[in-house]
């Protein structure tokens, strides 16, 4: 299948691009090519938001709505064929699959209600017969950039709330994943969304996505990626003085106090670790337990971890997929030879499978490591592979400030059944979502999603916040007093 941009409502073929293969990482077949946009596509692109932007920003934002709408109704009507495109182009087992296209309906309808709110203010003047109020108006153009990992959860969290507010969208997502993008487009095509409103360029990050930061018609990006290509976004944005959201990598870690159910602590910390083999910014990929509890929660891990069937995403039985491509394997594999010479003893795991089952995909196994330090490298850099490190501590004090020792600041959790810890480690854990006997993954898409330092730059998806990057405010003063008011001196 030979996959198209699509641009001002039209499926765009430009003969001179070159096409890449789009891999299943299950089973290393070609599934589809996808061209790379020449600049000159994203120049076309690019024109046809500005055009349909200026049209877009008009309509009442209730009617905008209605479209998400429609969208949100038709991702429900294909979510089963959907969440198998996902799983064939990505690897993530299939349950998980249904769940992004999930997050995307969820969504939809929550940002179908922000057409009928998107807040200003009403307050009053400090001078009589005076009106004071603030609104939002649409930004203009705005270009997303986004990972593999989630290549249709992340995307919509974005493209809804920006669509929502008046904006049009260019979306350039990650090469390794363009075919759900390009489902995506026809999405949009069949309910109707005016012409150009989306646009969807498959290109190389390197060329078509640092255009779209600097070019001077695109007002905002919506960056989710890696924290080294975030940095280099954020560089060119702000010389460009752009308002740029970026959501980066993570590094994050569920507590487990000596209080705390085990049983429930085992299951939450498998589901965070190697759900999408891994590869979820809100990954756990430590465990900071208490001394007391160390060899008992070590001996009920490796026995969950073992049981985990490993395999082709799309068969029900499997829990663990494949990682992305062998250059992911190997630099998982690399991580757990750099942690055996840091000194960390491998429970379980820590191996490329190989052999008829696994022959053709991309499979690591679930790994577990004990005696980590936690300024190692297995402990502080983001592996993005299904390893986890146990680092053991002596109390609530010591587990935060390993916590916080990173440099990223996504999600945590804590396991325990004393009210007095939860309070405190709610207030201390310095990562943007803190889950309480829950492992670190699960955001709802109507509270904010991002994290602290190393994470981003403070924006933040999800949520009515989102709305926040897509919208500038303006404040209107409307004086019906006949007469010169001058603030701050006729009082
Ligand atoms: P990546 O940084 O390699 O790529 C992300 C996107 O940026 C891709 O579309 C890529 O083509 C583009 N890109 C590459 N170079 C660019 C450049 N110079 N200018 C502009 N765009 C460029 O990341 P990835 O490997 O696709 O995704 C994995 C990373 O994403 C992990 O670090 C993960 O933690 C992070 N992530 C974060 C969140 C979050 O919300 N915090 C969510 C999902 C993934």
């Amino acid at each position: 299948m030979k996959l198209a941009h699509y641009i001002g409502g039209e499926f765009h073929v430009n003969e001179e691009e070159k096409y890449l293969e789009v891999i299943n990482p299950a089973t290393s077949d070609t599934i589809a090519n996808v061209p790379m946009a020449t600049l000159h596509t994203l120049d076309f692109a690019i024109n046809a938001a500005e055009q349909a932007q200026k049209i877009w920003g008009q309509v009442p934002a209730p009617k905008r709505a209605d479209y998400l709408l429609d969208i949100g109704y038709k991702l429900k009507e294909k979510k089963e064929h959907l969440a198998r495109v996902l799983t064939e182009e990505m690897g993530k087992v299939i349950e998980e699959a249904r769940g992004e296209i999930q997050e995307g309906i969820d969504m939809a309808f929550y940002m179908a209600g922000e057409g009928r709110r998107l807040l200003g203010e009403t307050t009053p003047s400090e001078l009589t017969d005076k009106f004071a109020m603030s609104v939002r108006t649409p930004v203009g153009v705005v270009g997303l950039i986004t990972p593999w990992n989630f290549p249709i959860g992340v995307p919509l969290l974005k493209a809804f709330p920006a669509i929502v507010s008046g904006n049009a969208v260019i979306w350039k997502p990650a090469s390794e994943t363009p075919v759900i993008a390009y489902e995506m487009a026809k999405i949009f095509d069949e309910v109707g969304l005016p012409k150009g409103v989306v646009n969807i360029v498959f290109g190389s990050g390197n060329e078509i996505g640092t255009e779209l930061v600097q070019n001077p018609h695109v007002n905002v990006i919506s960056f989710t990626g890696s924290t080294s290509t975030g940095r280099k976004v954020a560089e060119l944005g702000g010389y460009h003085l752009k308002k740029v959201s970026l959501e980066l990598g993570g590094k994050n870690a569920v507590i487990v106090m000596d209080d705390a159910d085990l049983d429930l602590a085992v299951e939450g910390i498998v589901w965070s670790a190697f759900g999408t083999a891994g590869q979820r910014c809100t990954a756990c990929s430590r465990v900071i337990v208490h001394e007391a509890v160390a060899d008992e929660l070590e001996q009920k891990l490796v026995a969950e971890i073992e049981k985990l069937t490993i395999g082709n995403g799309l068969d029900e039985a499997n829990k663990v997929g494949p990682v992305i491509n062998t250059e992911a394997l190997y630099k998982i594999h690399s991580y757990v030879e750099l942690a055996q010479l840091d000194g960390a003893t491998l429970l379980t795991g820590g191996q490329i499978l190989e052999g008829d089952d696994y022959d053709l995909g991309c499979y690591y196994a679930p790994t577990l490591f004990k005696n980590v330090h936690p300024q190692s490298r297995l402990a502080q850099e983001e592996i993005f592979g299904p390893v986890i490190g146990l680092i053991s501590v002596a109390n609530l004090e010591e587990a935060v400030a390993v916590n916080n020792s990173v440099t990223y600041g996504l999600s945590s959790s804590i396991y325990t059944r004393d009210v007095n810890t939860v309070f405190r480690a709610q207030r201390d854990l310095d990562t943007g979502i803190v889950y309480v006997n829950a492992g670190t993954t699960g955001a709802e898409v109507h509270l904010p999603f991002g994290g602290t330092k190393g994470t981003g730059n403070g924006h933040r998806d999800s949520g009515a916040r989102a709305l926040e990057l897509y919208t500038e405010v303006k404040s209107v003063y409307i004086d019906f007093s006949g007469k010169l008011q001058r603030a701050q001196i006729d009082r």
